[in-house]
């Protein structure tokens, strides 16, 4: 089976010390996961870079958007291999170019050499050189502009091979999946908890979700809205376990006992006690949300310090200080944007006060919960909990 070659370099796994065999270990086998989908792939490390090579009649852009799914992993080259002979190097290279030049009519080029392995005895400026010219040679149509080329063409002459490839294409770094930890993302069908979830995701946290809904105030499609989001996750974090927990019985409880203006906060500090329960009951050792600093009522410091206290677990706001435009943009990336602003109800929706508290004193707020029976309500909501397992798309 004819191959073609790939290098993919890894982000912060190389600055990893005495742990970096082991995060290497990890990433391999996440990397090898994701193209599981093809035959024979081989990939091994050589010297801090992944060599992948895959089946040629797969097509370039779908291995590297399969490979820069992989957390840990900074970017993706398709590449060419030569020998270690600076006239093999040019024949290669001029080869590469004229596959550019058939696919994309481009004009001007220019060449970057870099001679990792010291023992070549072409240094780097020369590598460009000899390589440039070689291409001139081979390639009538194209002449070199070192300013502004159509085409870079990168010759890295390392101790394993010497690589001949055009385009870094970003991954999005971060560090294996499964290297930090367990968490539980509040899981609503917005656009930010997906986000949330993603970046935890992707400093190697395994994520876990639990989803509220109001059923029969919120429709059966509101929670597919969820398990939809969830799917284009899973695509990053693989198969996601996802908690659904009635909420209605205790806003219920909440409408007739409590304030109106502090509803939201009260059903907010339920949702963090349930999540808590279920998230020791299933070994995730932090709850995240997608809250950001002042974008609602419920998200002002004070509101973030009275639904706080209600948990002893540390709760992670990776976009606490994110402007909305930014969580949007990174939602666009991720691709869960698009499902995010499907127009369903969310339970935080259901009973919303028209002036909700905005400063709230946290002994107001035990004071309105003392007229509730908060343990059975948090006990009865995680007793009646459902479980959906929702896999990659
Ligand atoms: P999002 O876009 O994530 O829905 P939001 O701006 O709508 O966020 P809120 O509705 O106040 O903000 O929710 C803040 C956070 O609380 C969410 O990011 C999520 O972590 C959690 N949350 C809200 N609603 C739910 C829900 N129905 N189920 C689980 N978690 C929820
Ligand atoms: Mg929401």
């Amino acid at each position: 089976m004819k191959k073609n070659l790939y290098l993919v370099r890894c982000g912060e796994v190389a600055l990893k010390g005495m742990n970096r065999p082991y995060f290497e270990r990890i990433l391999l086998e996440r990397l090898k996961n994701a193209l599981s989908c093809y035959e024979e792939v081989d990939a091994h490390w050589k010297n801090g870079l992944m060599l992948v090579r895959v089946d040629a009649s797969i097509p370039t852009m779908e291995v590297v958007k399969n490979c820069s799914k992989v957390f840990g992993i900074a970017s993706v080259s398709p590449a060419v291999e030569a020998p270690k002979d600076i006239d093999a190097i040019g024949a290669a290279a001029a080869n590469f170019m004229q596959r550019i030049i058939d696919e994309e009519g481009v004009k001007t080029f220019k060449v970057r050499g870099k001679r990792v392995d010291k023992n070549f005895p072409v240094q780097s400026p020369d590598i460009g050189k000899y390589v440039g010219a070689a291409v001139l040679k081979g390639c009538k149509v194209l002449s070199v502009d070192v300013h502004n080329p159509d085409v870079e063409l990168f010759v890295d002459v390392r101790h394993e091979g010497a690589y001949i490839f055009r385009d870094k294409i970003k991954g999005f770094g971060g560090l294996p999946l499964g290297t930090n930890g367990r968490g539980m993302i509040l899981m609503s069908g917005g656009i930010d908890s997906p986000v949330a979830a993603f970046m935890m995701a992707k400093r190697g946290m395994t994520i876990e979700a639990v989803h509220f809904h109001s059923y029969p105030y919120t429709s059966p499609r509101a929670q597919k809205k969820v398990e939809d989001l969830l799917e284009v996750l899973a695509g990053y974090m693989g198969t996601i376990k996802m908690h659904c927990v009635n909420l209605l019985p205790i806003q219920e409880q909440i409408v007739q006992n409590c304030p109106e203006d502090e509803t939201t906060l009260l059903v907010r500090r339920f949702m963090m006690r349930i999540a808590e329960q279920i998230a020791i009951k299933n070994n995730n050792m932090m709850l995240i949300t997608g809250e950001d600093l002042g974008q609602v009522a419920s998200q002002t410091a004070e509101a973030l310090v009275v639904t706080d206290a209600v948990v002893k677990m540390p709760v992670m706001r990776p976009l606490i200080a994110m402007d909305k435009i930014d969580i949007m943009d990174m939602a666009k990336d991720i691709g869960t944007y698009d499902i995010s602003i499907q127009p369903y109800e969310d339970c935080c929706t259901v009973f919303l006060p028209k002036h909700p508290v905005t400063k709230p004193k946290l002994a107001n707020i035990e004071a309105s919960e003392s007229a509730l029976d908060v343990e059975a309500l948090v006990a009865a909501a995680v007793e009646a909990e459902e479980i959906v397992v929702v896999k990659p798309r």
